[in-house]
């Protein structure tokens, strides 16, 4: 597969962690019938098997980049939906343990590791239509599309939203990772739509979503 961009059409929906991205995501490539790709997702299926390797991420930077040199990464398209298989392995559940939580963001921080992730994600426009999610999609892996948003919630609503999913998840430490860092952080996209979701209900802010790329001319008026 090629690194050259899309020429399908890429809506680009980034934010931090707990914003409401994947579900608003899914359910907007549900309404229009695109691919949805979770790009966390994969930061997250290359985290696991840095830590089956029993690497360190921290202390260990260089294993992790010898790890990825022997890792087999493949697009996993399931219905609507691509994942990846790392290893021929879907590591299902375990992508959303504390163990792959408290240790995602420092992989993910890791240039060689986000250059080879990038290329998969940008392969992933070549078969169809798509709505990606995550952190840089709008300002680094799809610059040129014109769709692009950026969700956000107050921290408050974001930490009670992964607290109902029963997740234990420090999202303030990981946004405070992604958006430091030097490669890709996380930030508005320049051209991007901001919708703060922290009062909206998900079809809400699907409609928002919806209605915007109506005004932008991609799909009819509702
Ligand atoms: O979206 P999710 O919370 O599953 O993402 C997990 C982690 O993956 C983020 O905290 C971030 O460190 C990393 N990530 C990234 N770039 C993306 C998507 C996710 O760095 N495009």
């Amino acid at each position: 597969m090629s690194d050259s961009p899309a020429t399908n059409v890429v809506i680009a929906v980034d934010g931090p962690a707990a914003s409401g991205k994947s579900s608003v995501s899914r359910r907007v490539a549900n309404r229009l019938g695109y691919a949805f790709v979770s790009t966390g997702l994969m930061y997250r299926a290359f985290t696991w098997v840095v830590c089956e390797a029993g690497i360190d991420p921290e202390s260990d930077p260089e294993g992790v980049v010898a790890v990825l040199e022997k890792t087999d990464i493949q697009p996993d398209r399931r219905g609507n939906e691509i994942f990846l298989r790392v290893n021929g392995e879907d590591p299902g559940d375990a992508l959303t343990s504390d163990r792959i939580n408290s240790r995602v963001s420092i992989v993910a921080k890791i240039p060689d590791v986000r250059q080879a992730l990038v290329k998969q994600q940008r392969a992933s426009a070549h078969a169809s239509d798509i709505v990606m999610e995550g952190r840089d999609i709008g300002s680094v892996v799809f610059p040129d599309t014109p769709y692009k948003f950026y969700l956000d919630a107050s921290e408050e609503v974001r930490a009670q939203r992964r607290a109902a999913q029963g997740l234990g998840d420090e999202i303030a430490e990981r946004d405070r990772m992604d958006a430091n860092r030097k490669v890709s952080p996380l930030k508005v996209a320049e051209g991007a739509t901001v919708i703060d979701t922290s009062d909206l209900s998900l079809d809400e802010v699907v409609e928002t979503l919806l209605s915007h790329l109506a005004k932008q001319g991609l799909i009819p008026n509702a």
